[in-house]
């Protein structure tokens, strides 16, 4: 276990701008006073005792800090170290300067399909990785994809985000209610023993391919009404430039439960040819992101005004909306 150092994060660093916010604190860059080196700081609010709503229990943020020192890889932010005060935890992390993976995409003209299973296969790696670990990430979503900067052609994905991640000891069955509904898989919702299967990272998939959630529903019970179902079709519309072998991954991936082992390497001369060709649905993926961006906006926005408030619609959601509720473990964010 990393040692929670008793000292002032401030002694040590210069703290900078904002970077980000979640539901338990900022992130901001800080600048370390002896070597100048740059890192982001996690800012994380303790529960003050047992009976307070706001904050986080130590428990969970030990569990954060265990599983991010347990996950050293290229495609996984790193942990640095760790300082504690008595009303909050400061995560020191690797600075990861690229933004988000889905903006990087957005901002692009084009995207080929094969360019798009590149960053689909950073992906694949850190969580392949946890996996062989027997950690679950189980909050994987957009937010949580970042790239490490913004100068190269090529940057290296980087997953960030382990608040609701959970290690697996063998054999044990674990059921979690925590995540994101758009993203969430259908053992979450059906309190079913969970797997470190990749739901969520197919449903990125698919919004990679085609700009379209596929299980998005008008409310989030009919959004995981339609996961539960597995109700999703590839409308032309948004698929058409979209390979048969990307949709044929797709398919074999999104089923309940999914242990087949699935092989997305183009085999025949067609198969190469038609890769090439095939792109991504800019228009549709621009317009999810733009409305996904300003969803986080808006709640983030909440959070800093509101804190008390989001506190409590969380807890009534958690409490009323069923069968689907999503009595969250921490809470996470909503569709
Ligand atoms: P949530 O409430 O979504 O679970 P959280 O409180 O667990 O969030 P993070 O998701 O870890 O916090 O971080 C919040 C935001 O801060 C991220 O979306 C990202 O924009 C930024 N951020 C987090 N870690 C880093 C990092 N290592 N480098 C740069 N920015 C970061």
């Amino acid at each position: 276990m990393a040692v929670f150092k008793p000292e002032n994060v401030e002694d040590f660093y210069e703290i900078r701008e904002v970077l980000g916010s979640g539901h338990f604190g900022q992130v901001r860059r800080v600048c370390e006073r002896t070597s100048g080196t740059c890192w982001a700081a996690k800012f994380m609010k303790l529960r003050k005792n047992a009976c307070s709503r706001l904050g986080l229990e130590r428990s969970s943020v030990e569990r954060e800090v265990e599983i991010l020192q347990a996950v050293q890889h290229p495609n996984i932010v790193t942990l640095k170290d760790v300082f504690e005060s008595r009303a909050e935890v400061v995560l020191i992390l690797e600075l990861v300067n690229g933004g988000e993976l889905f903006d990087f995409i957005a901002e692009k003209e084009n995207l080929l399909e094969s360019e798009a299973i590149e960053f689909m296969k950073q992906i694949l790696a850190g969580l392949g990785f946890m996996h062989s670990k027997n950690i679950a990430h189980f909050d994987l979503k957009p937010e949580n994809i970042m790239l490490s900067d913004k100068v190269s052609a090529h940057p290296t994905v980087k997953l960030i985000d382990f608040g609701l991640a959970y290690f697996f000891n063998q054999g044990e069955e674990y059921r979690s209610t925590s995540g994101t509904p758009q993203y969430i898989a259908p053992e979450v919702i059906n309190c079913e023993p969970l797997s470190t299967a990749f739901h969520s990272c197919c449903v990125l998939s698919v919004l990679r391919l085609s700009g379209l959630s596929p299980f998005q529903g008008e409310t989030k019970e009919e959004t995981l009404g339609n996961i539960i179902a597995m109700q999703y079709d590839f409308d032309e519309r948004y698929f058409s430039t979209t390979s048969s072998m990307a949709k044929d991954f797709i398919e074999k991936l999104l089923v309940k439960n999914p242990n087949a082992v699935i092989c997305f390497q183009p085999i025949t001369r067609k198969q190469v040819a038609n890769r090439n060709r095939s792109s991504i649905n800019m228009k549709t993926f621009k317009k999810f992101n733009a409305r996904r961006k300003w969803k986080v906006m808006f709640k983030s926005s909440c959070n800093d005004f509101f804190p008390l408030q989001r506190q409590c619609e969380s807890d009534v959601e958690d409490t009323e909306s069923k069968p689907a509720s999503l009595l969250r473990r921490r809470l996470s964010s909503s569709s």
